[in-house]
């Protein structure tokens, strides 16, 4: 199976709930960053979250607060670098108890300091570590050497221990597609539970010539496609066709809700056009249709899995074969 079988069943109990409150938009997963500081400076990573200081990170309440505001069933800690912050394991305890899946994003340079010994493998607990290529890229990335043989080491060391563990690899221009495959060869021969692989954004805070442009994006993703056929990738196929212009798709921002130091962003992960405290003000005065419609300049080159995921389940819903292929591929996979 793609996802573990209490993830899936959570999941589709939570839809069928929405559906029959009649709700046709809610966030399936609450991207929580408690704070905007990291051990890294990635070159392709927006420049305020990797900036902030630690003492203007979000206090665990507040945290767990935006939990229960959003609902949503899934909670991506990620940050900034979300092994830096103190109260780790107790907001990790606390997001469990309320009985959501908690996916940990990290460069994993802290693992073994943070994480292994402090926080116990957890059925609602997946470590998704981030990883863009093999050593000379992937360092090249993350603008330090020495980071991917340390992430090597830390999801060897989180499978022994028995860690749920995923990647995540952002594709950009100068990807190589070879690359990414013995990327995918080496990862799963260390036992991982899954890869996420997704097209680059480009932040107006990056101005380094490094994303895909469109063409690049269907050229890659074709390629990847193809690369799905030999490996456990976590993104769906209908996505991936999405990313390699093989199907149009109306974005979902309201699927993916971003909590950060600043309050609830909008209208989505990507874009900060708003920043508020309040819950109802961000979901009930963010423009939706309009986000979804993609008329946005900068949607323009947008395939990010936050906000086209929810998308291919809206889709699949109202298109009996691509239910069948998404049952498929999670259930068979
Ligand atoms: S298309 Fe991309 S940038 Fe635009 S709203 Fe959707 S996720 Fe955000």
């Amino acid at each position: 199976m793609r996802f573990p079988l209490h993830i899936t069943t959570d999941m589709i109990v939570y839809q069928l709930r929405q559906a029959l409150r009649g709700n046709r938009r809610y966030p399936f997963v609450l991207m929580l960053e408690p704070l905007y500081t990291c051990n890294l400076a990635c070159i392709g990573c927006a420049t305020e979250r990797h900036t902030g200081k630690l003492q203007d990170r979000l206090p665990v309440e507040v945290c767990l607060q935006a939990a229960d505001d959003s609902g949503a069933p899934v909670v991506s800690i990620c940050g900034g670098e979300p092994t830096i912050y103190p109260e780790l394991p107790e907001l990790i305890e606390g997001i469990i108890e309320r009985q959501r899946h908690i996916y940990l994003c990290t460069n994993a340079l802290l693992l073994d300091e943070k994480v292994f010994g402090l926080v116990a493998p957890h059925r609602r607990l997946t470590i998704n570590v981030h990883l863009d290529g093999m050593r000379k890229t992937h360092d090249y990335v993350c603008a330090r050497e020495g980071v991917f043989d340390k992430a090597i080491a830390m999801i060897t060391e989180a499978k022994q221990r028995g860690y749920h563990v995923i990647t995540n690899t952002t594709i950009f221009k100068e990807t190589e597609i070879e690359e990414i495959e013995q990327l995918c060869k080496e990862l799963f021969a260390l036992g991982i539970d899954g890869m996420l692989i997704c097209p680059g954004y480009q932040y107006q805070s990056v101005d380094r010539d490094i994303f895909l442009t469109r063409d690049d994006m269907h050229e890659k993703f074709k390629r990847v496609i193809e690369i799905s056929q030999r490996y456990r990738l976590t993104s769906t196929p209908m996505f991936l066709e999405f990313a390699a212009g093989l199907r149009e798709y109306d974005c979902s921002p309201w699927s993916t809700v971003t909590f950060t130091p600043n309050g609830w962003k909008g209208p989505c992960y990507l874009i900060g056009k708003t920043a508020t405290w309040s819950w109802d003000e961000f979901w009930n005065e963010t423009d939706w249709d309009y986000w979804e419609s993609r008329q946005d300049t900068l949607c323009q080159n947008c395939a990010m899995h936050s906000g086209f995921e929810a998308s291919v389940v809206r889709g699949a819903r109202k298109n009996p074969r691509d239910l069948l292929r998404l049952a498929a591929w999670n259930f068979l996979g």
